[in-house]
């Protein structure tokens, strides 16, 4: 719907003609404008011309992500901006340590595109409460704290960095010695996939163990740059994971989440989360049902390969962290037996 020239050229061009203001937003959309200011002003838009060239019809799944909605504004169901209190667990700023093993390390709070639903919309584009992310003060704290076997770059997206800074980054982290893994979530490959360039590979693939991990929500999102993307991140040996959001009006129903699903495997990504959306102001008009979450698991278990089965998670709120949600497969149990349904509905009885 919305054709793009030259958008082969370098992600930074590319990233610097993305519409962000609420009249180029408008007048490109054909939306009003006096909708949409007080929407940016509070939480900011980026449209770059890549993703706009993947929308096809106002108010479609794609749009639904990218384009700002009066509806963020007109919240009254959820009224916090960090229902999981991760300012909480922040032993210095810009540092979430939630998990005994693991830290989350916000080294960006920028992305080459402002997700209407984000669950860090309070940070992400400099909006309200963004502070300054130390990186040094973040190090200092991973190598003091030896139980933490990895770290995960995210924020924000952190290949908005560029290539040496994040080749610097990366090295240092790789140099304290209790540090075992990397892992970086980043929306990249799917909203700018011309940042995946061959430099940027090389460097991550010096760093091995680095996992990263994608967030695709759409079949649509999966575009011949995406995937080229992906391969080139596979073919150097990085391992791919996505994190899908469940979104209403983006992805819930079953026929769009198996189709990514099955294409994120057939792309070398392996399907790890789908979070269920976090319960984060400004966002109640992405909600969905639990109910529909677990029948959309339910579709997917037996229906398509194992591998392509994420698990379906809600995050806690207050920072109780994450737990996996299952259909109820167990439909009795006493002490001898168990009474089990499979993907079929089929019932079957199973010693134990
Ligand atoms: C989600 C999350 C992680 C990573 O959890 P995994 O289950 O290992 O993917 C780590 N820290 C924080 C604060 C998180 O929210
Ligand atoms: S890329 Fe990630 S951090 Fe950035 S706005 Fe989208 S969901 Fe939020």
């Amino acid at each position: 719907m919305y054709e793009v020239s030259g958008r082969k050229s370098g992600w930074r061009r590319i990233l610097s003609a993305s519409l962000v203001s609420p009249q180029d937003i408008a007048d490109r959309l054909g939306i009003g404008s006096s909708m949409i200011e007080p929407v940016t002003a509070r939480y900011p838009a980026r449209i770059n011309p890549y993703y706009l060239s993947l929308i096809e019809s106002k108010g479609d799944s794609l749009w639904r992500q990218a384009v700002p909605d009066p509806a963020e504004l007109k919240d009254r169901v959820f009224k916090e901006s960090d229902p999981l209190s991760e300012a909480g667990q922040s032993p210095v700023a810009g540092l979430i340590h939630r998990y005994p093993d693991r830290v989350l390390f916000m080294v960006s709070d920028k992305c080459a595109m402002y997700c209407r639903y984000c669950m860090r919309k309070r940070i992400v584009g400099g909006g309200k409460g963004a502070g300054d992310v130390d990186i040094g003060k973040g190090l200092d704290y991973i190598s003091r704290t030896p139980r933490v076997r990895e770290v995960i770059l995210s924020g924000g997206d952190p290949l908005m960095a560029d290539d040496a800074g994040l080749d610097k980054l990366l090295s240092r982290i790789s140099r304290i010695e209790h540090v075992e893994v990397i892992r970086i979530h980043t929306r990249m490959p799917c909203t700018l996939p011309f940042r995946i360039t061959s430099d940027l590979v090389r460097i991550l693939g010096a760093h091995a163990p680095l996992y990263v991990n994608i967030q695709f929500n759409h079949p649509d999102e999966l575009t011949d740059e995406a995937k080229k993307a992906c391969a080139m991140l596979a073919d150097a040996g990085i391992p791919l994971g996505c994190q899908t959001v469940l979104l209403a009006g983006v992805n819930d129903d079953i026929k769009t989440m198996t189709a990514l699903m099955t294409g994120l495997l057939a792309a070398r990504i392996r399907p790890y989360y789908i979070h269920h959306p976090d319960p984060v102001q400004g966002t109640a008009h992405f909600t969905v049902p639990l109910k529909k979450g677990l029948e959309i698991m339910d579709a997917l278990r037996g229906n398509i390969s194992g591998m392509g089965v994420p698990n379906y998670m809600i995050d806690l709120p207050g920072g109780g962290g994450k737990v996996p949600l299952l259909p109820q497969y167990v439909l009795e149990r006493t002490e001898e037996k168990l009474v089990v349904r499979n993907f079929e509905n089929q019932i079957f009885e199973y010693q134990i």
